[in-house]
């Protein structure tokens, strides 16, 4: 009885790990988020396994019914169509549950576009945030104001038609000359990261079409600098004293 969340390539099918493949072997079914997809995928590594099908769609409704097949003492593979399966992808519900009903869940490393696209930007990464996809519409003004003041490096995952409009308002909240990259088509053919200031990326991008699959990194609030507290801390004292 155990559930894995086995990574798949995020283009280079190269990238499948040797273990994936082993528990993509071993078990006795996979739960999928696009069965065509990940058809394919077990096609080229020469696996045959039952697939079901578990996307955003469906997951609140199967949930039960997976939880059941794995307390049979069933063993599953939960895969989505590229990366790690539950980072902006279906799966935290499944995972959860699993552990309310002691379902061992194991998770293995692997692709996943955020990590990549943060170690290019050259941005520090020794701390950063993952905000994945904004609200398309309601909420997502409110949510890049949250992280106005944010002083890690900022991950988002957006849509090629949407690219030029985030770079837009992340320039609004975090200013034009703010550093950032916007990686695209990683581990593929056309694999390219753009790095500048936020208004120069959007220049770059505002010439050509833009497609293919993205992932934008924002470097955070510069701390104060020790002699900008200092400065500060007397300036408000200085305040104090002359408003008392
Ligand atoms: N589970 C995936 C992961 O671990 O990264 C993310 C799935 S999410 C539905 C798809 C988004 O991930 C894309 O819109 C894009 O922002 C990002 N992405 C996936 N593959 C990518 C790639 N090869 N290059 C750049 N971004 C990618």
């Amino acid at each position: 009885m155990k559930l894995y969340l086995v990574p798949t390539p995020i283009g280079n099918l190269d990238d499948i790990t040797l273990r994936a493949i082993k528990v993509l072997q071993s078990v006795d079914g996979i739960l999928a988020e696009d069965t065509r997809t990940t058809g394919f995928l077990l096609k080229h590594l020469g696996i045959n396994k039952p697939l079901h099908s578990y996307h955003m769609f469906n997951e609140h409704g199967s949930i039960q019914k997976i939880i059941a097949q794995l307390k049979q003492g069933k063993t599953l593979a939960l895969v989505s169509d590229a990366g790690t399966p539950a980072i902006s992808d279906p799966g935290f519900l499944l995972v959860r549950e699993c552990l309310d009903f002691d379902v061992p869940v194991e998770c293995l490393p692997g692709p996943t576009a955020f990590v990549p696209a943060l170690v290019n930007s050259g941005l520090p990464n020794d701390r950063f945030t993952f905000e994945g996809f904004l609200p398309h519409k309601k909420g997502r003004q409110t949510r890049l104001e949250a992280l106005a003041n944010e002083s890690r490096t900022m991950i988002f995952y957006e849509s090629p038609h949407r690219l030029l409009k985030l770079l837009e308002q992340l320039a609004e909240v975090f200013g034009p000359d703010r550093p950032a990259s916007v990686s695209r088509e990683l581990t593929k053919l056309f694999e390219e990261t753009v790095r500048g200031s936020l208004s120069e990326i959007a220049a770059y991008f505002a010439e050509k079409p833009i497609k293919g699959e993205i992932v934008v990194c924002v470097g955070g609030k510069p701390e104060a600098s020790r002699s900008e507290k200092r400065n500060k801390k007397g300036d408000d004292y200085y305040k104090q004293r002359h408003t008392d």
